[in-house]
């Protein structure tokens, strides 16, 4: 591990128009309300969480319908409260005083995905997409501190806070370097770290992740069937103009699933990045109609547009997305592994898993998310990239490639 010690803090004065600096401000406000929210809900009377991964379940999603901040930004918002309260509780162990934390001071903690720190400027994530700072640097370039860690190859940028200065009336941005060679160590040992996030995909439920979350698949599926009965009746009438109103109606269709795919592949990524996975894994889409008999055309089309949208938006964000050939993930028992066709008792509804060994009883896209997730962790494995941690998310932890699950794989 490598110790603070190595880490290099620079501060850079930035410079900027009028919409940037606002829009910075802004940012400023949205980032302490998600900060000092994630502290109330810690600060419980009788016992304080310090969990990332347990406040991350109690505030995420409150914060993100409440707040324009990019995913990104909550997760650091959520972090920096954490390590408050944490401060908090080690400063009692320690028979020291602390209060309930308070954000005021105006800043934002920035980590590599959300700054990109250039030669002469930055770029920062905002509740509106990025804004361009310029740096405002010392006219003697030799000797300063942007010269020995900023600009120099030996040290990597990790992060930066943005500050704002109420006395200079200005904006610092406070960049976090650290040595090139000891990040080797720690960035391929975390590069080598594989956290897999599988997908199922279906038709009541378009997709299903490996930590339990479900996008219906039931807009699509109504929008489908009127649709076609638009169509058949249009059809029926045989004129010309029933010709072009049928096109209008598939483009106008095809606007919205495009739009709800979108929204999809989104979540799907920031559920990755939530659970900090390294990878997200689906299944090989060849065949799936056979697989799903009630699927039609417009679902493959529409799992063939969420893998790439997912693949696509995963990449600009440093994940892998893979696929798998989905042999028995859904005939699989992701508990114990016994795998059989009658697991999934077709009498009782679609929905329902119950291993036949185990009695393990669970939903079955869910079950099959994890068997999606596992199943690359083992090709992995036979291909020699053993020796590696690995695991795949669950909702309340992580399973390993054994099966092995660990409640606490977050906690910190
Ligand atoms: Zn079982």
């Amino acid at each position: 591990m490598v110790g603070e010690s190595s880490t290099r803090t620079v501060p850079v004065k930035l410079e900027m128009g009028e919409s940037a600096a606002d829009r910075l401000h802004q940012t400023i406000d949205h980032f302490l309300d998600a900060a000092n929210h994630v502290v109330d809900v810690a600060w419980d009377p009788d016992w304080k969480i310090t969990s990332k991964q347990k406040l991350h379940d109690q505030t995420y999603y409150d914060v993100r319908d409440d707040s324009p901040l990019p995913a990104n930004l909550v997760q650091s918002a959520r972090n920096r409260a954490a390590e408050a309260v944490k401060g908090c509780v080690e400063r009692w162990r320690g028979g020291k005083k602390a209060s309930k934390p308070h954000f005021t001071s105006r800043f934002v903690s920035y980590d590599a995905r959300t700054v990109t720190v250039n030669d002469d400027h930055a770029t920062l994530a905002t509740i509106d997409g990025r804004v361009i700072a310029e740096f405002v640097l010392p006219d003697e370039s030799r000797d300063t501190p942007h010269a020995a860690y900023l600009f120099n190859d030996d040290y990597e940028v990790k992060g930066a806070t943005l500050h704002y200065d109420e006395v200079e009336v200005c904006f610092y941005l406070h960049v976090r370097t650290k040595p090139a060679v000891e990040n080797d160590d720690t960035e391929e040992g975390d590069a080598k770290y594989v956290s897999v996030l599988g997908v199922d995909l279906g038709i009541t439920n378009i997709a299903t992740t490996s930590t339990g979350r479900f996008w219906s698949g039931g807009e699509l599926n109504h929008w489908h069937r009127e649709y076609e009965d638009r169509r058949g009746s249009l059809q029926q009438t045989g004129t010309r103009w029933a010709h072009v109103n049928v096109q209008r109606v598939g483009r106008k269709q095809t606007g919205r699933f495009e739009q709800m795919l979108h929204t999809i592949s989104n979540e799907l990524v920031e559920e990755a990045l939530e659970n900090e996975c390294t990878h997200i894994v689906f299944e090989q889409l060849t065949g799936i109609r056979d697989r799903l008999p009630h699927a039609k055309a417009v679902h493959k089309w529409a799992f063939d547009r969420l893998v790439e949208y997912v693949t696509y938006k995963a990449e600009s964000e440093g994940l892998v997305v893979k696929q798998i050939n989905p042999a028995y993930t859904s005939q699989r028992c992701s508990k114990c592994g016994f795998t059989h066709e009658n697991n999934r008792p077709h009498n009782n509804g679609q929905d329902e898993f119950e291993c036949l060994k185990c009695g393990y009883d669970v939903h079955a896209d869910y079950n099959a998310a994890k068997n999606i997730g596992l199943k690359y962790l083992r090709d992995q494995q036979k291909s020699g990239r053993g020796g590696a941690p690995v695991g795949v998310r669950l909702n309340s932890g992580m399973m390993n490639v054994n099966g092995e699950y660990s409640p606490t794989a977050l906690s910190g």
